[in-house]
């Protein structure tokens, strides 16, 4: 250590319990030396040669974001398609797209699609971004026939859970209603839909048009265009949540050259998708991890492994118990089958890599409790960070059990403004809708949690005040009805669900989330103090960049 530089501000909100609040942080090496004022940090001043950065000397700064729940690179390929949702969107050059209002919107919008090329080659046409929860209904392969028998169609929805496709697009993926795929969608009388939902219907969905999604090269700018999303809304960490759904090594070199360019201001955690792992690499999946930590740095490593076990929140996918959907539907599980679990997650359990399991149903929270019970009795843990990821239809009885596992949740807290309304009427009712995230039921039974964005594979943006605004007030979209009061939590815990703890749930919170001694200078700009602003103004607050190992990053001026 041979020289400090010493960033001071109007007030540093740490935290860290026992120092929460300072006006200077030093810094070396790209770690934190000393937190406190110019005052108390003079023993190393006076020992080292300094400078001062006064330029944030009127704003705020914390713990830069962690968002433990990301699809970046995927988001961003995804914005290279046509784009069909129900809100507005940015292309990859960075330009606004405007969202379509509901189903017919679409439908027109793919006719016009199909006009267009009328003289062309049939190279399907393949869009991104539908809502049937918001956009009033699914699509089906009727209501695609009816666009064109001839060009084939293919759209994946937001949440990509499901894709939609007409006749010609069937016969290219190959499949009929003999076939045996999970997660192939059928009408009451067996003839196929033309829905392929979850991973492994929509990997075979995706085979015809791989060469449309992962154009050459394009990882790179999608991860460009991410990293400055998260400067904007003061994220420094997150963890993609779905390695390898494409290729372990594209995705990896994608990350490494972006970092290595200055392209991605970010440390990112990249979890292995089970199901793709053991497709690879058979049962030598250990030998992937032991090679993958040689190559970790302090910018990218390898963490845990991911489960996927039900659908999605926004296209009504996922697994309700008694008395279920609204209009009987069942929803579907995961391409892993339930009773396979504790078989398939103990290897994992074992060698201490942690496990991230998707389950946004509460029929699906049971099942993953029931498997980490199971664990337990096999093998009995501490400290295995067990998490369920979403955790979005729950119970409180779920939640004391999750703690008395020693289990964590990283949960989605969007839905619960941008979506309560909607899946009251729509899909899950209004009890299911309105008590979304139970994070006050997390906080009775002492279970520490994480909430995250899943950005941009549900219709939510990425912005961790957002989150905490949404956890603290429990606002639907009318912006006046309060939903599930009793599971508001307090502005402290939501921050700490941002930060501390959320690098808890990555087990990184031995060098991030809070500003310490020792951790990644790693901290958000902004420009009021969280704590201080009415609980309502949370999500307002302006945000002016993120500073990385001690590096500054501006945000774009908006
Ligand atoms: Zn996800």
């Amino acid at each position: 250590m041979d020289r400090l530089k010493v960033f001071t501000a109007a007030k540093i909100r740490t935290m860290d319990l026992g120092r929460p609040e300072a006006s200077a942080v030093a810094v070396s090496d790209g770690r934190i030396v000393s937190v406190g004022t110019l005052e108390t940090m003079k023993p190393w001043l006076r020992r080292l040669p300094h400078e001062i950065d006064d330029s944030f000397a009127d704003r705020v700064l914390m713990p830069g974001f962690v968002d433990p729940h990301t699809h970046l690179r995927l988001s961003g390929i995804y914005m290279g398609l046509n784009y069909v949702g129900p809100i507005d969107s940015t292309d990859p050059q960075g330009n606004r797209v405007e969202g379509f209002s509901d189903r017919a919107a679409v439908i027109d919008h793919l006719r016009s699609l199909v006009d267009r090329r009328k003289n062309q080659d049939l190279e399907p046409i393949v869009a991104w971004g539908y809502d049937p929860g918001m956009q009033q209904g699914h699509l089906d392969r009727n209501l695609l026939d009816a666009i064109s028998t001839e060009v084939p169609l293919w759209v994946i929805a937001y949440a990509p859970h499901i894709v939609y496709t007409n006749t010609p697009m069937i016969e290219r993926i190959g499949v009929s209603s003999e076939s045996r795929i999970h997660g192939l969608g059928r009408f009451p009388d067996g003839n196929l839909n033309g829905w392929f939902i979850e991973t492994e219907a929509t990997a075979v969905a995706s085979r015809p048009v791989r060469k449309q999604l992962f154009k050459a090269g394009f990882g790179l700018k999608a991860l460009e265009l991410q990293g400055q999303v998260a400067v904007a809304s003061g994220v420094t960490t997150t963890a993609d949540m779905i390695y390898g759904i494409e290729s372990f090594g594209r995705e990896w070199d994608d990350h490494q050259n972006a970092i290595d360019a200055g392209l991605l201001p970010l440390r990112m955690l990249m979890v292995p998708f089970e199901v793709r792992l053991r497709k690879e690499f058979g049962d030598d999946f250990l030998e992937f991890y032991a090679t993958m930590k040689a190559k970790a740095t302090d910018r990218l490593a390898v963490h845990g492994v991911k489960y996927v076990n039900d659908g999605s929140y926004p296209s009504m996918t996922l697994r309700l118990n008694f008395p279920g959907y609204l209009d009987g539907e069942q929803g579907l599980t995961g391409e892993v089958p339930w009773p396979d679990m504790v078989e398939r997650m103990l290897p994992f359990w074992r060698n201490g890599i942690q496990i991230h399991s998707h389950a946004n149903g509460d029929e699906t929270v049971d099942m993953t409790l029931n498997t980490l019970n199971a664990m337990q009795n096999i093998a009995p843990r501490f400290d295995h960070r067990f998490t369920i990821e979403h955790y979005c239809i729950s119970t409180p009885a779920q939640a004391k059990r999750l703690a008395a596992l020693g289990g964590l949740a990283s949960v989605n807290p969007y839905f619960v403004h941008y979506r309560s309304q909607i899946h009251s009427e729509s899909g899950f009712g209004p009890d299911r809708s309105e008590t979304t995230a139970r994070l006050g039921s997390l906080v009775d039974a002492g279970a520490t949690f994480a909430l995250h964005s899943d950005y941009n594979l549900v219709v939510a943006p990425m912005h961790p005040l957002t989150a905490a605004w949404i956890a603290v007030n429990r606002l639907s979209a009318d912006n006046e009805t309060v939903v599930g009061p009793g599971e508001r939590i307090s502005v402290e815990r939501a921050l700490r669900a941002i930060t501390v703890d959320a690098a808890f749930v990555l087990r990184k919170d031995d060098v991030l989330g809070s500003i310490e001694p020792g951790k990644y200078a790693d901290f958000a700009i902004l420009d009021d103090d969280p704590c201080e602003v009415k609980p309502l103004n949370l999500k307002d607050i302006p945000i002016r960049g993120t500073i990385l190992g001690g590096e500054v990053n501006l945000a774009a001026e908006n």
